[in-house]
């Protein structure tokens, strides 16, 4: 944003040149020289012989040994691009991890991020159509390229990385790359993992070649709790103290929480305690990192720590194996991780704060010992250890709601999910109650086979349920005419988490928007007001809202709309508010009804004992609170207002209590019969 002003040229300006050009070559030959320091750097003929070999390798080692930053650029140097008419994607489970890890590669290959070397993640492509060679991506938009290019034809070899991780869309990758293999032999694929399961993936492809290289780790000594911890958060943090101001030798601290808002509240509550400690402690820069974090803070966490100070990184388990941080020597860990289930009885998904493997948490002490020897904290006892811990991890098709992949795989043509390849298969009954979902969503006819409205459901970027609600929302005749308004809250719940900057939710509204009945409509509000400011970063000051998420809520806005437009849902939509004489009555009852249509699984219902979700089903469920963020929880405690019997929600969360996040009063019961009679009719 700066005007370059070109100094004058004279003898001490070519000077300063000359020394800048010095700094350059020697941080592009540091960086060289790192690069051959790293365990896989021996292996590389090794490697690119048994990949000229074989069709399918996997590679197993030690994270930080090199897997994902360096055999990507050793099959560019052997030529796998094919002087650009090929591309090499390499997957990541997480959106951190593709577009930390790329933005690193494209430094070690001095070039600019987004050409040569780029990235790929939802509503944020950073890629050249014709430039660019090494594709870091998503799991997700991989899958989602099959759609497109369901022979992948534009690439030469596939990484599949961090596949111990198991999580949905890298299952579903394997399975259908193990089928187009078979046509296309010049396509390589490399498996990549942490030293777990790795003899599962060769068995799944026909015994492939394991490729082991061995790492270098340093001892760890772990310490245990004696008795189990009550608050895990809090013995988090007095033993950062402990290690901070006790232990002699520098070493930065990582520690592993469940998710941002643990992790704002632990950086908080640590600040304020160095905060009053003052100069009678060495200085600590922390250093949160988790999915949502946006880009310009994610580079934080690599800067070296400066002499005499201490990093503190606070990390979901993101840290375990898809980033490293140099310089570690201390991990913190209480053991939990959170995980997103489904409960194919009542259809149901949850996100829940469970306890970790025992393969997890021996891959996050690991993390102490890549510098030199280490410690590591557990948070919980070691008799747990050893009889409460699970072996490994679920994989996530076992546990998660399965809609999305099976609605996929649909219009893929896959139609016979049961003779799918997977390495793990999920059982019939949450495959048969994804089934019934679609078709209560209208995705799937009666007899199973996927409408038209699933195709379109399919075609967007963000979940079904969300397309459906902007589909009723331009063209149902019960509520269309609302597109834009939907349109908004659907992207500000895609975005939201991190909008407003660590206020309760309830402050902001009342400075905004007044009184607002609903979390949506209080995201519709805020946006409105930024936008009639025309996207002011000063209305976003006086207000406290994020400026910087609100610009990536325009971002994903703009891109949804131009599906929409694609779609034909803008000129549906406009259609309808044509014959509504281009005022819209009521438009708050249509937007709630467009909600209902997409998220009839979503609504709990008010009970002798508080709210209870249904899901699909009649009775039963789990007993609900509306999480104390929410609009809706600050008007029934204010206001003393009679609750509503039924309420929408966007999100389940088990943590403490069952909570549920993103509420909305369904003020009219009707509107449950009219949108969805296969499900509310009878109740
Ligand atoms: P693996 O995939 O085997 O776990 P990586 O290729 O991720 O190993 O890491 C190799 C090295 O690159 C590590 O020392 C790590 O610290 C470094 N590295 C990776 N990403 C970055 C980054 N964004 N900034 C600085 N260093 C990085
Ligand atoms: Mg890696």
């Amino acid at each position: 944003e700066t005007d370059d002003v070109l100094p004058e040229k004279d003898a001490a300006y070519e000077n300063e040149l000359l020394t800048r050009l010095e700094a350059e070559q020697k941080r592009v030959s540091t960086i060289q020289e790192m690069r051959k320091l790293l365990p896989v750097y021996k292996y590389r003929k090794d490697l690119l012989d048994a990949i000229r070999e074989n069709q399918i390798l996997i590679v197993v080692s030690e994270t930080g040994s090199g897997k994902t930053t360096q055999l990507p650029q050793f099959l560019f140097e052997d030529g796998y691009t094919k002087n650009g008419k090929f591309q090499i994607a390499v997957t990541q489970p997480r959106r951190v991890a593709a577009t930390a890890v790329s933005a690193r590669v494209a430094e070690e290959m001095d070039v600019v991020l987004g050409k040569e070397v780029g990235y790929s993640i939802r509503f944020d492509d950073k890629t050249h159509p014709q430039k660019t060679i090494l594709k870091y991506m998503t799991d997700g938009m991989l899958l989602r390229e099959f759609l497109a290019d369901p022979e992948l034809l534009k690439y030469s070899c596939i990484m599949i990385d961090e596949a111990h991780e198991r999580t949905l869309a890298t299952d579903i990758l394997l399975g259908l790359l193990k089928d187009i293999l078979l046509h296309r032999k010049d396509l390589k694929l490399i498996i990549s993992s942490a030293t777990m399961n790795s003899t599962k993936f060769s068995k799944f492809f026909y015994n492939c070649p394991i490729f082991n290289i061995p790492g270098r780790r340093f001892p760890v000594d772990i310490h245990y709790t004696l008795q189990p911890e009550a608050n895990y958060l809090q013995a988090a943090i007095s033993t950062i103290f402990q290690i901070h101001t006790k232990e002699k030798v520098p070493g930065d601290i990582l520690v592993f929480l469940t998710g941002q808002d643990e992790i704002e509240t632990a950086r908080e509550k640590i600040e304020i305690i160095a905060e009053k400690l003052g100069s009678g402690i060495k200085p600590m820069i922390i250093t949160p990192i988790y999915a949502n974090l946006p880009q310009e803070e994610q580079e934080k966490i690599f800067i070296p720590t400066p002499p005499g100070c201490r990093k503190i990184v606070l990390a979901t388990n993101i840290a375990e194996t898809s980033l490293t941080i140099d310089g570690i020597k201390y991990v913190v860990d209480p053991g939990f991780v959170k995980e997103n289930s489904f409960v194919p009885t009542t259809g149901m998904s949850q996100l829940e704060t469970v306890a970790c493997s025992r393969a997890s948490v021996d891959q996050r002490a690991g993390r102490a010992g890549r510098v030199g020897p280490g410690k590591c904290y557990r948070l919980f006892t070691k008799w747990s250890y050893y009889n409460e811990l699970e072996l490994m991890p679920k994989p996530e098709i076992i546990r998660a709601n399965l809609s999305n992949t099976v609605l996929l795989l649909l219009s893929l043509g896959i139609t016979d999910l049961l003779k799918f390849p997977m390495l793990d298969k999920p059982s019939v009954s949450s495959l048969s109650k994804s089934l019934e979902q679609l078709y209560v969503l209208g995705a799937l006819n009666s007899k199973g086979i996927i409408t038209r409205l699933g195709r379109i459901m399919c075609a967007f970027p963000c979940e079904p349920e969300f397309a459906k609600v902007l589909h009723t929302s331009a063209s149902h005749h019960l509520c269309a005419g609302v597109l834009e308004e939907c349109l908004t809250i659907v992207s500000m719940l895609l975005e939201a988490t991190s909008l407003f900057a660590g206020q309760r939710k309830a402050t902001t509204s009342n400075s905004i928007a007044g009184k607002v009945s609903s979390d949506h409509m209080l995201y519709l509000r805020v946006y409105e007001e930024w936008a009639n400011t025309n996207y002011s970063r000063l209305w976003c000051q006086d207000h406290k809202v994020q400026y910087k998420t609100l610009r990536r809520v325009k971002n994903i806005r703009d891109q949804l709309w131009r599906c929409c437009e694609r779609l034909g849902f803008t000129a549906l939509n406009a259609a309808a508010t044509e014959n509504a004489n281009g005022s819209i009555v009521n438009p708050e009852s249509r937007i709630a009804k467009s909600f209902i249509s997409g998220f009839p699984m979503n609504v709990a219902q008010l009970g002798t004992s508080g709210y209870h979700t249904t899901g699909l089903k009649k009775s039963g469920g789990l007993n609900v609170f509306i999480h104390p963020s929410s609009v809706v929880f600050q008007q029934t405690r204010e206001e003393a207002k009679k609750p509503s019997r039924y309420v929408l929600y966007q999100q389940l969360l088990l943590t403490s209590k069952e909570f549920i996040k993103d509420c909305m009063p369904v003020t009219n019961e009707s509107w449950l019969q009219e949108m969805v009679p296969q499900v509310f009719n009878s109740r």
